[in-house]
């Protein structure tokens, strides 16, 4: 594996509390060095943040980061959380527009634009989540969708500020189904996002990551295109020592 930079992003959904997510990450850091140009992101649930980060501190590889948030910054929003909430509690990093989010809980192409904009404003690292359904791609729709869900974050924000984003390209089909994309069905959708950002005057190389059923299996031919610059895992992210053989697979 070469050493360009790399990024694993582990998302906890609801599993994990405090002490589970200390106990997780002291096993998990004990078995991983730091890595030159390998970052290790972790969305643990909103009530971990604190303790995830207690638990990694002074490791500079490892970012906690939050699974959601409200774009406002405060107001009658009962059972939201802001980005200076979670920021205060350690997050440096927000999912945006996770497929669960979309399809779960109705979020729109205008809120998920919404959050992406509050997040950069809070300094908090945004990682935004598009992807096709299984009926849109069955109805050859894949690249509109994508497009236009890319599109809705372009009027969002400046070309500028897409230095600080990471995207994530999760097929909705493939998310904890064990239905893979195949490394070429990934890197054809990244080149499509990438041509899309860089026709609109976006000059940074954007990290786009891939999630949907990654494992120890598959990690490594997803990783080998270099289209792909990191995964977003659920499921295999969720024990300590089976997530540290996986991002030590492309160490
Ligand atoms: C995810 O939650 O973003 C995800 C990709 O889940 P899984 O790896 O379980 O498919």
């Amino acid at each position: 594996m070469s050493r360009r930079s790399l990024l694993y992003a582990a998302n906890w959904k609801m599993h994990h509390g405090p002490a589970a997510a200390r106990d997780f990450l002291s096993r998990f850091l004990n078995l991983t060095s730091p890595v030159a140009d390998r970052r290790l992101w972790f969305f643990p649930p909103s009530i971990s943040i604190a303790a995830a980060c207690e638990a990694s501190a002074g490791r500079q590889d490892v970012t906690i980061g939050a699974q959601n948030v409200h774009w406002e910054p405060k107001g009658p929003f009962t059972g939201e959380l802001s980005l200076p909430l979670v920021a205060e509690a350690g997050a440096r990093a927000v999912l945006i527009g996770h497929s669960e989010r979309r399809h779960l809980f109705g979020e729109t192409d205008e809120q998920v634009g919404r959050k992406l904009a509050a997040a950069l404003k809070a300094r908090v690292t945004p990682l935004v989540c598009v992807g096709e359904t299984l009926a849109e791609r069955e109805g050859g729709r894949t690249e509109a969708v994508v497009t236009r869900q890319i599109g809705s974050l372009l009027e969002r924000i400046t070309p500028g500020e897409w230095e600080k984003v990471v995207l994530a390209y999760e097929p909705v089909w493939a998310i904890g189904t064990g239905k893979n994309a195949t490394p070429d069905d990934a890197a054809q959708v990244h080149e499509l996002i990438r041509f899309e950002i860089s026709r609109r005057g976006v000059a940074h190389r954007v990290p786009i990551l891939y999630g949907g059923s990654v494992n120890q299996g598959n990690v490594l031919a997803l990783l080998a295109r270099e289209e792909v610059d990191g995964v977003l895992v659920g499921g295999a992210s969720l024990e300590p020592d089976s997530w540290a053989e996986l991002v030590g697979l492309g160490a």
